[in-house]
């Protein structure tokens, strides 16, 4: 595989930005090598700028739900851009947004548009101190909620692929306001509110931990942690940047039956432009400035061409059987993969979710941090490579999920099973 023009990109890149890229993940530091630049994208398709082409399991970090480069979310930002790019002023698609988003999300009675689920989860947790009065928050281990001060605090994704979960530059007296509990200890939860309860403003979560591979929460976890937070007067706090519009049309919180006060997106939203938001009760929502005293502004945020690509994803995925088809086409990757691995004789479990999944190279179950953390990450870095080479670019780090599009047919999937054979073969 020729990859000359990449590596000359990265020698330059190198020499001017943080470790050569805009974000960490995207430098396969745990898995070695360099990355590949990208040249366009199409459906299920990546291109390089060496002409080689890859099925894309990482879709833009879980924006393209429908696909790369869909025409109908192109002509959308086509004709949206054409009437100029941002105003300043409100504009009708960020109503028309607002309007999509309650309506599918019935926990958000109000939202507010901002540019990036770190921005999303960043309000959040703002709003729940303001309108609580309380300063602690809740998190988990593992879980990611962008980079924002108060959540590199045993954080997954990147921050867990380079081995650094806190931060240096994050004050410690802001980071000792953040408690961390174990994923899905139900008595763990329970004593941390028994003790200090009373203050903690809020408490985040990935409803399935897309940041730590893919970890799904066990019965009646979700609803103990929602039961925890009412008798404790904590408001509960999904980050659904990974998991909403994805799992379900209505988001984890659909999927699972729970109601939180207040929710953050972002990807799908965006249709692949910058776009976060977050909402909830309108209660809540209400105080945020100017209709309240909670402060948070954008001058971005709100963007007409960003709104235009988001509600089109939105159009697409409310198509009938969207997501079970997307349901559907996982469990087809995961169980062939599964079934590759055990052939070769190779440790190895998938967890899914409809539109994402993780891949341990360990036995399962997998149900917590420390399960996930116990995935041969080497072997996951010799089976990346050897999958990249074969044309299929899943995510380049053990800790972070896989993400499906309705464009991943049949033959994709096929396809990559039958690559995921040959490079099972090698990890052996
Ligand atoms: N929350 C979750 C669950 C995420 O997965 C991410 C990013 O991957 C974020 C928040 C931060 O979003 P962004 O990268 O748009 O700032």
């Amino acid at each position: 595989m020729n990859t000359d023009r990449s590596h000359a990109l990265f020698a330059r890149a190198t020499q001017l930005l943080p470790g050569g890229v805009n974000s960490p993940v995207r430098a396969f530091k745990s898995v070695g090598g360099e990355p590949f630049f990208a040249q366009r994208a199409e459906g299920a398709f990546l291109f390089d700028v060496d002409g080689n082409r890859y099925i894309d399991y990482v879709g833009s970090w879980g924006p393209m739900i429908a696909g790369h480069a869909h025409p109908q979310v192109l002509d959308a930002v086509a004709r949206t851009m054409r009437d100029g790019l941002s105003f300043g002023v409100p504009n009708a698609l960020e109503v028309t947004m607002a309007e999509a988003i309650t309506s599918i999300v019935p926990s958000c009675e109000m939202v507010r548009m901002v540019n990036s689920g770190t921005e999303a989860t960043l309000s959040a947790i703002r709003v729940a101190r303001g309108a609580t009065g309380r300063s602690r928050i809740v998190k988990f281990e593992g879980c990611y909620h962008g980079h924002g001060d108060s959540f590199l605090v045993k954080a997954g994704s990147g921050v867990m692929t380079l081995g650094l979960p806190n931060s240096p530059g994050v004050p410690a007296a802001l980071a000792d306001l953040t408690l961390t509990l174990p994923y899905n200890d139900f008595d763990a939860a329970t004593r941390l509110f028994d003790e200090v309860g009373s203050e903690i403003a809020g408490l985040i979560i990935e409803p399935i931990v897309g940041n730590a591979n893919c970890i799904l929460p066990r019965d009646g976890y979700l609803q103990h942690l929602r039961d925890l937070c009412t008798k404790h007067g904590v408001l509960l706090i999904f980050d659904e940047v990974m998991t909403g519009f994805r799992v379900a049309l209505g988001g984890a919180q659909q999927r699972y039956g729970i109601t939180p006060d207040l929710s953050t997106f972002g990807k799908i939203i965006g249709g692949g432009m910058p776009v976060g938001a977050y909402g909830g009760r309108r209660d809540l929502m209400s105080q945020v400035a100017p209709s309240g005293p909670i402060y948070q502004a954008g001058t971005l945020s709100g963007n007409p061409v960003a709104m235009a690509a988001g509600l089109a994803t939105l159009d697409l995925i409310q198509a009938p059987g969207f997501h079970d088809a997307l349901e559907r086409a996982t469990h087809a990757l995961c169980d062939g993969l599964e079934t590759a691995a055990r052939d070769a004789g190779v440790a190895f479990h998938t967890t899914r979710a409809p539109g994402m999944f993780g891949l341990y190279f360990r036995e399962g179950p997998v149900q917590s941090f420390a399960d996930a953390m116990g995935s041969d990450s080497a072997k996951f870095g010799r089976f990346f490579h050897a999958m990249l080479e074969r044309g299929v670019y899943l995510a380049p780090s053990a800790f972070e999920a896989g993400f499906m599009s309705s464009a991943h047919g049949e033959t994709e999937i096929a396809q990559t099973v039958a690559a995921a054979r040959e490079a099972f073969a090698i990890v052996a």
